[in-house]
């Protein structure tokens, strides 16, 4: 997968799941309804992110080995192979 794709489907899946829990907030009244789908958003968070690193890697636009996503400033990634980092240009810390 290309890295411009990776990376928009990535935040596309993590901004999905943090809208299904706002959803539940503020459409549920019950508290035990929220929390657990703030336990169910912060579990996806972590498969969403996990799956994106290890399960569907993006690849490196020079070699095509894997390339990891990495948060040094901005967002990066970074091939295992021939060290080659691609920075998505977006910031990592909001200001
Ligand atoms: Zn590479």
């Amino acid at each position: 997968m290309s890295i411009k794709l990776h990376f928009r489907l990535l935040f596309a899946l993590l901004l999905a799941i943090l809208g299904i829990v706002v959803a539940v907030f503020f459409i549920s009244l019950s508290w035990e309804a929220s929390s657990r789908a703030l336990f169910g958003g912060i579990v996806g968070f972590v498969l969403v992110i996990g799956m994106f690193q290890y399960v569907i890697p993006a690849r490196c636009p020079k070699c095509g080995q894997r390339a990891r996503l990495e948060l040094k400033g901005t967002y990066k990634y970074q091939c295992s192979a021939c060290d080659h980092v691609h920075d998505t240009g977006i910031s990592a810390e909001a200001d």
